[in-house]
């Protein structure tokens, strides 16, 4: 096992300083490794997660500090090039994650050059940021929490909405992440879904860990002062332009989050009237549709577009021009003895998440040993370029 930094190195360098788990702490489990401290329904920090990880590695063949600066075919076998050696091997498994570097939309580039910018993966805390108002871009898990706690530090914030996931942090009681892993949404198999490409590209839900369950939606973020405004479409002479189609993208978040709940109403065998849903999102009757960023009213833009995986140092023709890596539930397709874990929906709609990893790998290693026992099957490449 290959890691370029130390154990755990994500949760260690890549994340901002207040961030805590989305999932409860009891569902934030690895293999063999289950929580067993006194807060099973709270959600960790990222040095703590750093600290799950380094006591389950404990006993992994980890060579830390160890780049992989490219990783070739040759032969049957690949040749793995690091910082420190280097390696032949029959099989390689990508584990390098799905969230190594930023994705930020074109518009960025056109920004007038004293709008100060920073992206999510770069962002630590407020301080940072220059004084005065910030735009956040992007209203999934981590635009919200950002915005959340840019407001609370004083700021005037503005939020700019394209789609979304809407959840309640809550339903009848429980977490609703413990309504999808029970009610079974989160195993659904990926050969299984009606539109697997479209689930691997889902943004992550709006959801926040903090002590007391809160919602952290739209609705709250307007009630902290927040001003909504659509999806940042272009950049013209120092104008940003929004979309119009703000109350849209709300209307159908708000009409996928009922339906969920009707699922899970539906397994429970409940009716679907249950007491304490979420109203509707509160969109205002007009937004704004465009801003001019020369004004100084908005000082800093922070990018919440989301994350990529960085394969700079796969040398094998299996990344499409996006930059998604071609995999069949984890199969790289077309590179016999190439494996992939841990990207969105790679086998179940829990893969991205740290308790998706068991039940994904125990597959993946599965194909990996009967190849590597001479048995090599033919992967089904029909959902391959998904
Ligand atoms: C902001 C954020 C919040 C999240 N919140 C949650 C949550 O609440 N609950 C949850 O279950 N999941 C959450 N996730 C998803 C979480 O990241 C995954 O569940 C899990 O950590 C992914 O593990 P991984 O090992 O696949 O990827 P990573 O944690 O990214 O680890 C990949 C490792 O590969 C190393 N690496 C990369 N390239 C190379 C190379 N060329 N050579 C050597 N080493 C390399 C990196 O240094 C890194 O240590 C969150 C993700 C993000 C980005």
């Amino acid at each position: 096992m290959l890691e370029r930094g130390e154990v755990g190195n994500s949760w260690r360098h890549e994340r901002w300083d207040s961030l805590r788990l989305l999932t409860p702490n009891w569902q934030s489990r690895l293999p063999g490794l289950a929580y067993d401290g006194p807060d099973p329904d709270e959600y960790m920090a990222a040095e703590e997660v750093a600290g799950l990880i380094t006591r389950f590695a404990a006993k992994a063949p980890v060579r830390a500090g160890t780049n992989v600066t490219s990783v070739r075919r040759d032969g049957d076998d690949y040749h793995v090039v690091t910082n420190q050696s280097e390696i032949r091997s029959r099989a390689v498994v990508i584990a390098s994650g799905a969230c190594n570097a930023p994705a930020v939309p074109t518009v960025a580039s056109a920004l007038p050059p004293d709008v100060e910018q920073v992206t999510a993966f770069d962002y630590r805390n407020p301080g940072q940021l220059p004084d005065g108002g910030v735009l956040v871009v992007g209203a999934s898990a981590t635009g919200v929490q950002l915005a959340a706690e840019l407001s609370e530090s004083g700021r005037s914030v503005m939020l700019s909405v394209g789609e979304h996931v809407r959840l309640p942090r809550t339903y009848r009681g429980r977490d609703v992440l413990w309504w999808m892993d029970a009610s079974g949404v989160w195993d659904q198999r990926y050969d299984e879904l009606d539109d697997l490409h479209r689930a691997r590209r889902l943004p992550s839900p709006q959801l926040v860990g903090t002590r007391d369950r809160a919602t952290l939606d739209l609705n709250a973020l307007t009630a902290m002062g927040v001003e909504l405004v659509g999806r940042w479409a272009a950049v013209r002479d120092g104008r940003a332009l929004f979309s119009g189609g703000l109350r849209n993208v709300c209307s159908l978040a708000d009409l996928k989050m009922e339906r969920l709940l009707d699922t899970f109403d539906e397994w429970a065998g409940t009716g679907n009237d249950a007491p304490g849903r979420l109203p509707s999102t509160e969109v205002p009757r007009s937004t704004r549709l465009e801003l001019d960023l020369r004004r100084g009213e908005i000082r800093s833009v922070l990018w919440a577009t989301g994350y990529q995986a960085d394969y700079r140092w796969l040398d094998v023709p299996v990344v499409d021009a996006k930059g998604n890596l071609s995999h069949n539930g984890g199969v790289v397709v077309d590179s016999p003895g190439l494996y992939a874990l841990c990207l969105p929906v790679l086998r179940r709609r829990k893969s991205t998440f740290i308790c998706g990893i068991e039940d994904d790998a125990r597959d993946v290693i599965d194909h990996l040993s009967t190849y590597l026992a001479g048995e090599s099957r033919a992967p089904d490449y029909a959902l391959a370029h998904d």
